[in-house]
């Protein structure tokens, strides 16, 4: 049998234990916020938390990042995520190690039907993504919680029981030095896919097995291949089915395989078959070395409510989806940054409890959107019913022919930051704006990041406001989490300029009407509400309804 050649296994980074203070003699504590589960989301959640100044406890019952003796789950962060990174301080980090990438091409057979240019639609500092494998941005997320020094990290701790009370939850923790229990103002289940919480709570998760197989070939190749998003829908290196190809850091490539779903698993993954694979694609004398092989099939699952009582569910724990567009971690980041603000203004007494729940009334319909998503990607590259074959068959053929029927050919949308539907607390719904360049007055150029560095505020752009009501904005609303820019002249308001519109056009605005606006941006970088002839009165009810839920909003049905 030949030999191949494996590179040495990632080096994964070894956090240790410590004895927390309940095992030694310091009565139970009671922590506003609790996390548990140091995966993407887990980590993502502490970190914000920690930047916006706010103190919580994260438990993890391993002692390292990523999966030990598997590869990288995730590989691709969508440009939301990595605005999010931004805004925690390991963007650059991020940058500097990934694969930035915004062109991929779909093929069926031999031929190109699609194409897409990702960056087109951005007008962010950010690419539309990075490739990165998962272990990397959690260790990242873990030096950049240490240097913040506000998170009681807990490794090789396993929470084995949660107690609901009324005003906070109790929960038991298990170590090498012993259990002790703790008790949580706020408990946040990151624990992923598999949560024990949720099991434990019973609680209904809608799951669905797909039969579909795949295998994941990490390898490195001498000769390097083109940097671009490349996938086939029926390949024929690969008996007809699809293929993903994507390079990831360290130039280690993803080439991930579908199978057919009767062949073994063990089979499949053995290098010389994986060897087979890759010279059956990329041809006999191809050079290259494996990184990891591993077989899988995916579930989905979605929980009804991410709140019950006092606990959160957020990233795997609350909703899974199939991988295709990469929207599982993305979306788990994006659950932690939905509640991090919130989290941070009420245990800092600035908004009620109830704010909490438009975690929920946000997030659980997002993940509800990505399911649909990614189940009809999954649907579309392994059909389940003759009507789907006959579907799948039209589509690719009317492809070759017509452009109208390419962006039907659907080997996975890629993760998006989702809108999110009118609610008590966003009268007009919300949807996510760049990390855009602003114009300072001084002729410099920032992001608009480095607007919400500061704390947990509101930003609002208001677009040449008039003097008056600026003046009385300002006072009025002076002890509200807001910072007011003026955008254009203004003798009242630090000013910000948009020579191109580019903002404003990015806002929804017509830069040549949009005198007299207010665009109102929440600390999660959502546009939470447009006030055309903004007044000091409109601003602080569209604040309210923000942090207090609008009342006649909520009595709408
Ligand atoms: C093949 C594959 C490819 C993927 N590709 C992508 C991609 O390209 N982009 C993307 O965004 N996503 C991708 N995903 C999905 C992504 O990997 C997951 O969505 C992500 O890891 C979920 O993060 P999480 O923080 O919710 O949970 P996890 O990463 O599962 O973390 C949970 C953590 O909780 C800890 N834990 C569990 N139980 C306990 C307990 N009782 N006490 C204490 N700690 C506990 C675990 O040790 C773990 O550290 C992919 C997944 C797969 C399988």
């Amino acid at each position: 049998m030949a030999e191949f050649k494996f590179a040495p296994p990632y080096e994964l980074p070894v956090y240790p234990f410590t004895v927390p203070p309940e095992l030694q003699g310091s009565p139970m504590q009671r922590c506003p916020i609790v996390i548990v589960g140091a995966g993407p989301a887990g980590l993502t959640l502490a970190c914000d938390l920690a930047q916006r100044g706010v103190r919580s406890v994260l438990i993890d019952d391993d002692n390292t990042v990523g999966v030990r003796g598997a590869s990288s789950r995730g590989i691709c962060y969508a440009q939301k995520t990595l605005e999010i990174m931004d805004r925690l301080g390991i963007c650059e980090r991020i940058l500097s190690k990934g694969v930035a990438w915004s062109f991929g091409r779909t093929f069926s057979g031999e031929e190109e039907v699609y194409h897409f240019n990702l960056q087109n639609q951005s007008v962010s500092q950010q690419p539309p993504f990075v490739n990165l494998q998962q272990f990397y941005i959690e260790g990242f997320l873990v030096d950049r919680i240490q240097a913040l020094g506000l998170t009681d990290l807990r490794w090789c701790s396993r929470v084995s029981d949660v107690q609901q009370r009324e005003d906070h939850v109790v929960l038991q923790v298990q170590t090498p030095a012993g259990q002790y229990a703790m008790q949580a103002d706020y408990l946040i289940d990151a624990t992923g896919a598999n949560s024990p919480i949720r099991q434990q709570f019973g609680l209904e998760t809608h799951t669905s097995r797909s039969a579909d197989r795949w295998c994941i070939t990490d390898v490195r190749f001498k000769k390097p291949l083109p940097v671009e998003r490349w996938t086939w829908v029926d390949a024929p290196f690969n008996h007809g089915r699809a293929v993903w190809q994507h390079l990831m850091a360290d130039d280690v490539w993803r080439m991930d395989y579908q199978m057919s779903e009767d062949m073994d698993p063990e089979v499949i993954s053995r290098p010389e078959v994986a060897a087979e694979r890759i010279r059956a694609q990329l041809g006999e004398h191809v050079e290259f070395e494996f990184v990891w092989i591993g077989p899988y099939q995916y579930r989905d699952h979605l929980l009804d409510d991410f709140r019950h009582g006092r606990v959160f569910f957020i990233g795997d724990s609350a909703h899974v989806v199939s991988p295709f567009g990469a929207r599982g971690g993305n979306t788990g980041i994006q659950d932690a940054f939905n509640l991090g603000w919130k989290l941070a203004l009420v245990t800092q007494g600035q908004a009620p409890d109830a704010l909490l729940d438009s975690y929920n009334a946000e997030r659980q319909p997002a993940a509800a959107e990505n399911l649909r998503v990614t189940s009809r990607s999954a649907r579309f590259l392994a059909p389940r019913s003759a009507a789907e074959h006959v579907l799948r068959r039209a589509v690719l053929k009317l492809a070759r022919k017509h452009p109208f029927a390419r962006p039907l050919v659907n080997t996975g949308r890629m993760s998006v930051a989702n809108d999110y539907p009118p609610s008590a607390w966003l009268p007009q719904g919300a949807r996510t704006v760049q990390n855009l360049t602003l114009h300072g007055p001084d002729g410099q150029t920032h992001r608009l990041m480095d607007l919400m560095r500061r704390g947990t505020r509101f930003v609002g752009l208001w677009f040449s406001p008039a003097t008056d009501q600026a003046q009385h904005a300002r006072r009025e609303l002076a002890t509200w989490p807001l910072d007011l820019y003026a955008v254009g002249h203004s003798e009242v308001l630090p000013t910000q300029h948009d020579p191109e519109g580019v903002l404003a056009r990015h806002l929804g605005l017509d830069p040549a009407h949009c005198a007299g606006t207010l665009c109102l941006i929440r600390p999660d970088a959502y546009l939470a509400a447009t006030l055309p002839d903004c007044s000091a009165m409109q601003l602080q009810q569209a604040l309210h309804a923000a942090l207090h839920a609008a009342l006649h909003a909520r009595a709408t049905p």
